[in-house]
């Protein structure tokens, strides 16, 4: 009970690092639009005015849409209730905003690994506000190649089902799930190899297990397909014989499977 309750505070202090950097970031480019308000008035004279009023303008603009889409991920994650018609607007705006955020991270000292992570928690939290009712044809799990046993002789990365189930490494548990469920594995050894996964694949939900670094970058680059991160457990560093917590796995196969009432 205590460490559901940890976890459970753990997630809340994941999600708020990336939601205040967020917030930090319009802040900085409100503070921006003050500036240039204040230049015009006292420094620009002739075309210059118009140019720095264009400047502003379109500011403002982009100010205004990413506080609606922000204000939806704040709401969504608060009450993890579906905004309908939001979802996109929810998605951009964290999209367009998740360099500034970093960059203000990186400002604040705050380790690059800390803000994905936190990122990779806010875009799962959004995905359980929806309902899924998939098949499970359509839901492909994509693992990294370092979850292999270092010295396995055995080539899965062109077809996981050369693993020879010696229960060395979590494959072998990958493997049956992905049978006993009836979805797709592919074990990738980076984005150009995930990519082409889901083209062949074409699912319509991805669960990923990488680092946050990886993770960060395939969510971004598959959207809008729904993708459940999972981050995977490093015991030796980072990429070899990295792990994976198998329950995670399940419950986000049950997820897009039954929906969210039914997990
Ligand atoms: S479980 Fe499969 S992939 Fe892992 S070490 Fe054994 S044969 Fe290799």
């Amino acid at each position: 009970m205590q460490t559901f309750v940890q976890n459970r505070e753990t997630t809340k202090i994941k999600k708020r690092v990336f939601i205040g950097l967020l917030s930090v970031s319009v802040l900085l480019i409100f503070g921006m639009i003050l500036s240039g308000i204040l230049i015009y008035y006292n420094r620009f004279g002739s075309w210059y005015r118009y140019v720095l009023l264009a400047i502003i303008a379109v500011l403002s603009l982009f100010i205004l849409i990413v506080s609606i889409g922000l204000a939806g991920v704040v709401m969504t994650l608060l009450s993890v209730k579906r905004f309908f018609g939001l979802e996109g607007l929810m998605n951009a705006s964290i999209n367009m905003l998740f360099p500034l955020a970093l960059a203000v991270g990186r400002m604040l000292r705050i380790p690059n690994d800390v803000i994905k992570s936190s990122y990779i928690e806010v875009n799962n939290k959004l995905l359980q506000s929806r309902n899924y009712s998939l098949k499970p044809e359509d839901i492909l799990i994509l693992a990294p190649h370092c979850l292999q046993k270092w010295d396995c002789p055995h080539k899965i990365t062109t077809d996981a089902s050369n693993c020879r189930h010696c229960g060395k490494c979590d494959i072998d548990k990958l493997l049956m799930i992905s049978k006993k469920y009836g979805v797709n594995l592919a074990v990738v050894t980076g984005g150009t190899l995930a990519r082409k996964k889901v083209k062949d694949t074409k699912p319509k939900a991805i669960i990923a297990i990488a680092c946050e670094r990886d993770l960060t970058e395939g969510i971004i680059d598959t959207n809008p397909l729904p993708v459940m991160g999972i981050l995977n457990i490093r015991p030796e560093g980072p990429c070899k014989n990295t792990r994976v917590d198998l329950a995670k796995v399940t419950e986000a196969i049950d997820f897009f499977i039954k929906g969210k009432e039914q997990t």
